[in-house]
């Protein structure tokens, strides 16, 4: 085999690789609706492809997604520039990681969906960016679902998630909602480690319950991942992020 042909064939590999494991959590999905009642239609797959290469965004694309995820500014940036220029222009792309300060900019340039917003300097910050793009920017507030005696408790050998503690929630979602670039979305939360994940999701439910009683257009759930989506379907999810189950598993993040 020529270089060309080669590479063509691993093309093929890796896409054939991709379409198995979607038809895999696809079924998962629908199963999960079905248990609950649920129509597969209340529930976005966004498809997470942080590490992954900019062709992987483009066999998701061919396999008919359109929402992706990156969960760090710099990588998503780059990985933009690298679809536009592949012509992968019709896609949404969502930032679900803890958001820096001085990253707000750029992501408010490319963003459809910011799920990460759990402080107020973020929501001016990204209302600016919003507001010199010419369309509205949909942010959710990201809880913090540990439980604070836990959080008080163990000294940290797992990364900070990030999020905003609940009790800050409504002030957040408010601040959002005021700001005339950014529109007010719902919540998202990542599954505390080492509980169990129904009680996470559980009560994030009720976050959401509480905050479509102030704003009933913020129906958003964004929770489960692809070890947990069976439970956040469950509990009203309406965006599930997932990298591993799709796309296989990532180097360990530095
Ligand atoms: C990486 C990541 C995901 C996807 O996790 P998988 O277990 O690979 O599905 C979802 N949400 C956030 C916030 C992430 O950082």
């Amino acid at each position: 085999m020529n270089e060309e042909a080669s590479r063509a064939a691993s093309h093929d590999v890796r896409r054939e690789e991709i379409r198995g494991n979607l038809t895999v959590v696809e079924e998962r999905i629908r199963a999960a609706c079905r248990a609950s009642g649920r129509a597969r239609a209340e529930v976005t797959l966004v498809a997470v492809t942080k590490t992954f290469p900019a062709t992987d965004v483009r066999h998701l694309v061919a396999l008919g997604l359109r929402d992706m995820a990156e969960s760090r500014a710099q990588e998503a940036t780059a990985k933009v520039d690298q679809c536009a220029r592949m012509d992968l222009s019709e896609l949404r792309w969502h930032l679900v990681g803890q958001l820096q300060t001085n990253k707000a900019r750029a992501v408010g340039s490319f963003a459809h969906t910011v799920h990460s917003v759990d402080r107020h300097e973020l929501v001016s910050l990204l209302d600016r960016a919003a507001a010199s793009r010419g369309w509205a920017l949909r942010c959710l507030v990201q809880v913090n679902l540990d439980e604070p005696h836990r959080a008080a408790a163990t000294a940290a050998p797992t990364p900070p998630r990030g999020g905003a503690v609940p009790a800050a929630v409504p002030e957040l979602a408010a601040a959002i909602d005021r700001s005339a670039h950014l529109v007010l979305g719902g919540l998202m939360a990542v599954a505390p480690l080492g509980a169990a994940p129904a009680d996470a999701f559980a009560r994030l439910a009720t976050f959401a319950a509480d905050l479509r009683t102030s704003y009933p257009c913020a129906g958003i759930v964004s929770a489960g991942m692809s070890g947990d989506l069976e439970a956040a379907v469950r509990y009203g999810a309406t965006h599930l992020r997932i990298g591993s189950a799709i796309l296989g598993s990532r180097p360990p993040l530095r």
